[in-house]
């Protein structure tokens, strides 16, 4: 299966998952980059798998099924916002896509919106998990309807599938991202580093996504609930010196992120 980004709005990623002349999208926020890429690689739309409600993420769909009936895979606890779905998914849920030879198994994430799934599923023996607008390349989503609680424990999910999982997020904003994890924690190596090549990558008008999951726990702020520097700068952000429950830690972090 290839995986390819297919460019949308400013910043979105809508990603596309090819075998053979069959493809499937994953959060199709404009038909046309979709209705582009099928074209000038002479394949067919199989299916549509959404992560979360957002029209950034789902505006596409009802452009793609004109052209295409496919089966369209999403949230069950935002089937009421989302009137295109065909499947409706809980966490535990698996995906067969035969078409692709996929599978995806179903992991609720909810926190930027209540109801918002990730796919997690295997490409070129890797572990591959699309996430949405949950866990980003040095970031994390804004937590818009769950709670801190919620969308740490949903971060926690992710950061526990294996080393090697490749992050395909919705959006390109590591470059913004790093610039804040840096102000969390200036003296992590691994993020300097990483800041450095983003850079350079962002620079070429490179994609800086899909990351890995380890850069994501050397480096995203957001999964480092545990460490000194990151532990220091959530108690100096909060003025509360008394901080140390890592979800207290995470949503500090993400509270002076909000603002940053
Ligand atoms: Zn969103
Ligand atoms: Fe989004």
């Amino acid at each position: 299966m290839e995986i390819s980004p297919l460019h949308a709005f400013s910043d979105n990623y809508i990603w596309a998952l090819r075998q053979g002349d069959k493809v499937a999208v994953v959060d199709p926020g404009e038909a046309g980059p979709v209705l582009d890429y099928l074209q000038q690689t002479g394949t067919q739309l199989c299916a549509i798998l959404i992560t979360h409600r957002h029209n950034d993420h789902i505006g596409g769909v009802s452009e793609l099924l004109a052209h295409a009936a496919v089966p369209v895979y999403g949230p069950a606890a935002e089937q009421a916002k989302i009137n295109m779905l065909t499947h409706t998914l809980n966490d535990g849920d698996t995906v067969k896509l035969p078409a692709l030879d996929a599978e995806f198994q179903v992991l609720d994430v909810g926190g930027h919106t209540l109801g918002h799934i990730a796919y997690v599923g295997k490409a070129d023996g890797h572990t591959v998990v699309f996430c949405g607008d949950t866990l980003f390349a040095g970031g994390c989503g804004r937590i818009f309807e769950g709670t801190p609680q919620q969308m740490f424990a949903s971060l926690s999910k992710l950061a526990a599938l294996p080393a090697d999982t490749r992050v395909y997020c919705a959006h390109e904003y590591t470059q913004s991202n790093l610039k804040f994890a840096m102000a969390v924690e200036p003296s992590n190596a691994a993020l300097q580093a990483r800041n450095q090549a983003v850079a350079r990558l962002r620079a070429a008008n490179l994609a800086t996504v899909p990351s890995l999951l380890a850069d994501e726990l050397a480096t995203n702020p957001f999964l480092r609930s545990t460490a000194p520097e990151v532990i220091a700068a959530a108690r100096q952000f909060s003025k509360d010196e008394t901080l140390q429950e890592p979800v207290q830690i995470f949503a500090a972090i993400r509270e002076w992120k909000n603002v940053f």
